[in-house]
């Protein structure tokens, strides 16, 4: 990696923190409570690398041959990565043993899946449920509805541990617009919470609207471009 790149890195990342900061300090949070997390998708191993000398908690990707590279190749530098894509389950061998976390878990289909996986390398998986909150027909996740039931029935697996929930809110126009997004989340989190021990995690907020997930409660934020810049698609018309 190249100086100015690594110094550009530098740069989004402090830039970033400082905004989280600010946003958390802003609703009277204290900002040690929210991790960073980035999403490295379509990112080179030694970029990754050089990322990871920096102020982030943990890695999230997308697609599971990248895990297995980048976890294999050591780019996190030994911190966490996580899996925040759609999983197939012809995919989960790549992820159950290298994802800490595995922030997508939307179906029982995939929860019998990964207890599976999980029970045969003798491993507790972590997982958040992932709720498609606007009921966006082109995005992945369950509805509220869809996301009690489900918490009951990953609850019942051996082999897994429900740790929170992650969300993806409609593109937005404005910030208030996403905060109340973000709010409705924060307020089924909380009914979940009463209901069921051991739901720490409140994954939301991506580079355009971090500061607005953190102001409604988040404890995780994803963020990509705004530390990488834009990402580049070879051979894909987006
Ligand atoms: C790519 C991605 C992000 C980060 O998106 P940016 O807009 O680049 O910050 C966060 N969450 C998920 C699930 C993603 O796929």
């Amino acid at each position: 990696m190249d100086s100015a790149t690594v110094a550009a890195l530098q740069h989004n990342i402090e830039t970033i923190r400082a905004c989280m900061e600010e946003a958390a300090l802003q609703v009277g949070r204290k900002p040690e409570e929210i991790t960073l997390c980035a999403a490295s998708k379509t990112r080179s191993v030694e970029e990754i690398l050089a990322s990871a000398a920096f102020a982030i908690d943990c890695f999230g990707e997308n697609h599971a041959q990248e895990l297995e590279r980048n976890f294999d190749a050591g780019a996190y530098a030994g911190k966490p990565g996580h899996f925040i894509g759609h999983l197939q389950t012809n995919k989960i061998k790549k992820v159950v043993g290298r994802a800490s976390l595995i922030q997508s878990l939307d179906s029982q289909h995939l929860a019998d899946a990964l207890d599976t996986a999980a029970a045969k390398l003798g491993i507790t998986q972590d997982v958040l449920l992932e709720i498609n909150v606007g009921g966006e027909e082109s995005k992945t996740g369950t509805s509220f509805e869809g996301c009690r039931a489900l918490l009951d029935y990953a609850g019942e697996k051996a082999n897994l541990r429900v740790c929170g929930l992650m969300t993806i809110p409609p593109v937005c126009d404005s910030e208030a617009e996403a905060r109340r997004w973000f709010a409705r989340m924060r307020s089924f989190y909380e009914e979940l919470q009463s209901r069921c021990k051991g739901l720490t995690i409140l994954s939301m907020g991506m580079s355009s609207d971090y500061a607005a997930a953190i102001k409604e409660g988040s404890t995780m934020v994803r963020v990509g471009s705004a530390i990488y810049g834009p990402r580049y698609y070879p051979n894909k018309s987006l």
